[in-house]
């Protein structure tokens, strides 16, 4: 049943001249159908550079495929299922984004890729969490507003040595804020040999306990360095099923094994089927906002 679908899935790609991309935590079976699978920075850059595909298939959460909706206009953007949303990116509202601007006029605007069209429309740049860091110390100002994750905004101001008003004050993914000090303490323990790395989204009492502090495509790049032949991992656990494949004779070892961002699970082969087959759901972009959107993302792009 799997290869059939499988093998329909291939014949409507081809038929409808269709990509897809998938995030780094999405299922194994659905990794291994697409065409491309990465982080929410090297995504958005796909997404940029797909001239070849009228339709684009994104098997992630829905402000992904919005911003490859915004960078690609011209392409038809599909979601396999309009469920399939961020927590985080819903957490800052356009009004509460608005009224900090209002509030602090110097301010420029730094909001991480992790937010819905609306509110990437006011800001000044974009960023993942691949270039937090980067993207704030190339800023003209010393203070800068940040939205919508508290845990990167603290770790990019530290990155760059500027000092964020993060909006909201607790924004924060559910997934990444699970990892406690006692998780890496107990991974220390059962896994002495290995290296621990965790994503800049989780706590700084977290962060600092670890070896390496990197988004999903950092650990994907660290994961092949020869030194490293154990590597405990604290980001969602479909990271490892990527990193067990790409490296064979290695072991990854997920920090907790309850870490699972459960809109990505959502998505499914036969919905991807059902998504190439009826063009669904479409994602689409209002264009004065996309318009607007377009400006920080391509200015973080620019920047990558
Ligand atoms: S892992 Fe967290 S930040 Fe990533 S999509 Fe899921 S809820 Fe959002």
């Amino acid at each position: 049943m799997t290869n059939e679908i499988i093998r329909e899935i291939e014949e409507l790609k081809k038929e409808k001249n269709a990509i897809i991309l998938a995030h780094n935590y999405q299922p194994k079976e659905i990794q291994e159908i697409a065409d491309f699978v990465g982080d929410s920075l090297e995504l958005c850059i796909k997404a940029n550079n797909v001239d070849e595909a009228d339709i684009i298939v994104f098997c992630g959460v829905n402000f992904m495929a919005e911003t490859a909706s915004i960078i690609s206009p011209d392409k038809k953007v599909l979601l396999p299922d309009n469920r399939a949303n961020c927590q985080m990116a819903d957490m800052v509202s356009l009004d509460e984004l608005k009224k900090a601007k209002a509030e602090h006029p110097d301010c420029e605007v730094v909001l991480y890729v992790n937010s819905r069209a609306e509110t990437k429309s006011e800001a000044d740049i974009v960023c993942t969490s691949a270039n937090a860091g980067k993207i704030v110390s190339s800023l003209k100002s010393d203070n800068f507003i940040f939205a919508p994750d508290h845990n990167l905004g603290i770790y990019s101001a530290k990155q760059s040595g500027k000092n964020p008003i993060i909006v909201p004050e607790d924004g924060h993914c559910y997934v990444h804020t699970m990892f406690k000090p006692e998780d890496i303490k107990k991974a220390r323990e059962d896994y002495p040999n290995a290296k621990i790395v965790v994503h800049p989204e989780c706590n700084d009492d977290v962060r600092q306990l670890a070896d390496y502090v990197e988004s999903t495509g950092g650990m994907v790049r660290l994961a092949k360095d020869p030194e490293i032949k154990q590597l405990v991992v604290g980001t969602e656990i479909d990271l490892t099923t990527r990193l067990t494949r790409e490296n064979p004779g290695k072991e990854f070892i997920p920090l907790r094994r309850d870490a699972f961002c459960l809109t990505m699970k959502i998505i499914t082969l036969e919905k991807v089927l059902e998504a190439l087959k009826e063009e669904k759901y479409e994602v689409v972009v209002d264009k004065e906002i996309a318009a607007k959107a377009r400006v920080g993302i391509q200015k973080m792009l620019d920047l990558s």
